[in-house]
C-alpha cells in the first residue's frame, strides 16, 4: 500500500525504546478513496515498535462488488512491506514481474531495499471485501541498499494455546518461527483468540512489543482494549497476558523487536536516513529511473507528491 494520507512534511523516528509503561496510541481515521484507513505508526506519540515503523488498518469493507483497494504503482526505498489481511483479498503486482494474491493466512513481504515499484489492488472478479493490515519494517543501515526482493508465503504457522491460537508471521513464538526474510529481530503474529478468561503469549525482554486489537473484547490488565488502537509495551516483559471477554473471538495483532537503535526519516513511501536521498528517490521516480516498471497494473502510476523542504515539525502526523 502506498502513504496516501495527506501529509507532506518528513517524520524523524529515534529507535530509542520508551519505558515499560503501556502507552495507548489511537488510531488517524481517513478515507482514502472507497476505503478506510486507521494510521497508527509513525504517530507522535510513537514513531516505531522494534524496526516496525509504519501501520495502516484498512477496512472492513463487506462484500461491495466494488474495488475497495486500487494502489496505483508508487515506489518504496529502505524498507520492507507486509500485507497481512484478516478478510478479503488484494493482488500484487511490482517491478520485478511478481504477481501474488494476498489472502488471510498467507503473508506478502516485500524487500524494497535501495528501490522496488508496486501496485496493490482488489482483483478483478472479486468480492469487493477487505479488511487487513500494511505495515512496514526499516531495514538497519547496513542492509536498506540491497538488492529489492519479494515473497509470498501461502501458509504462516500457528500454535494452539490456552485460550487461543497465535499464528507467527514473522519471527519465533515458543519454537515456531517460520521462513521468512527478515534483517534485524522481530515479532510479527496474530492472536485470535477463542474463549475466556485469558490467552497469554511469551515475550522476549530485550524486545520492545506492541498490541494492536483487531476487535473489541480484550483486556491488558484493568485496562479495557478498544479496536484500531496500539498499545505499546515497552522492553522487559516476559509475557503478555490479554484478558478475554466471555461470548467473543477478538483477533490483535502482536508486535515486536529489538529497538532499532537507528534514526530514520520517513517521507511518502521512502525510508532513509537524509533529506538528499530522499530528493534523489522522488526524482528517479517522476523520471522513471531505478523503480523499473510495474506491469499488468490497468492505469496510471502514481505521481509523488512535492517534496517541501523545511524543518522536521514537531507535531508533523497528530
Ligand atoms: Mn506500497
Amino acid at each position: 500500500m502506498s502513504n496516501l494520507w495527506p501529509a507532506d512534511s518528513a517524520v524523524l523516528c529515534d529507535g530509542q525504546p520508551s519505558a515499560d509503561t503501556v502507552e495507548v496510541v489511537s488510531p488517524l481515521v481517513a478515507d482514502v478513496g472507497s476505503i478506510t484507513v486507521r494510521r497508527l505508526l509513525p504517530r507522535r506519540a510513537r514513531r516505531l515498535v522494534g524496526p516496525w515503523c509504519f501501520l495502516d488498518v484498512f477496512g472492513p469493507v463487506k462484500q461491495s462488488g466494488r474495488k475497495p483497494m486500487d494502489v496505483r504503482p508508487h515506489p518504496h526505498i529502505g524498507l520492507q512491506t507486509v500485507t497481512w489481511l484478516f478478510a478479503g483479498d488484494a493482488l500484487h503486482r511490482d517491478s520485478l514481474g511478481s504477481e501474488a494474491l494476498a489472502v488471510p493466512g498467507a503473508l506478502n513481504l516485500m524487500t524494497a531495499g535501495r528501490g522496488i515499484a508496486h501496485s496493490e489492488e482488489t482483483p478483478a472478479g472479486a468480492t469487493g471485501a477487505v479488511h487487513g493490515v500494511q505495515l512496514w519494517i526499516a531495514l538497519p543501515d547496513a542492509q536498506r541498499s540491497i538488492a529489492p526482493a519479494f515473497d509470498h508465503y501461502a501458509e504462516r504457522p500457528h500454535v494452539d494455546v490456552p485460550g487461543g491460537r497465535v499464528t507467527v508471521i514473522l519471527g519465533r513464538i515458543w519454537e515456531v518461527s517460520p521462513p521468512g526474510r527478515t534483517f534485524s529481530p522481530i515479532l510479527g503474529a496474530e492472536i485470535a483468540a477463542d474463549r475466556a478468561p485469558r490467552v497469554v503469549v511469551p515475550l522476549d525482554r530485550a524486545f520492545e512489543h506492541a498490541v494492536v486489537p483487531i476487535d473489541a473484547g480484550l483486556a491488558l490488565d484493568d485496562l479495557r482494549l478498544a479496536p484500531d488502537t496500539l498499545y505499546y509495551l515497552g522492553t522487559g516483559r516476559d509475557e503478555v497476558c490479554l484478558g478475554v471477554e466471555p461470548g467473543r473471538r477478538p483477533r490483535a495483532l502482536l508486535l515486536g523487536g529489538a529497538p532499532l537503535g537507528e534514526t530514520v526519516l520517513m517521507w511518502w513511501n521512502f525510508v532513509a536516513r537524509t533529506t538528499e536521498e530522499i530528493v534523489a528517490a522522488r526524482e528517479d521516480w517522476q523520471a522513471g529511473r531505478r523503480f523499473g516498471e510495474v506491469r499488468g497494473y490497468p492505469g496510471a502510476r502514481l505521481d509523488a507528491p512535492a517534496y517541501v523542504a523545511r524543518p522536521v515539525p514537531a507535531n508533523p502526523m497528530s
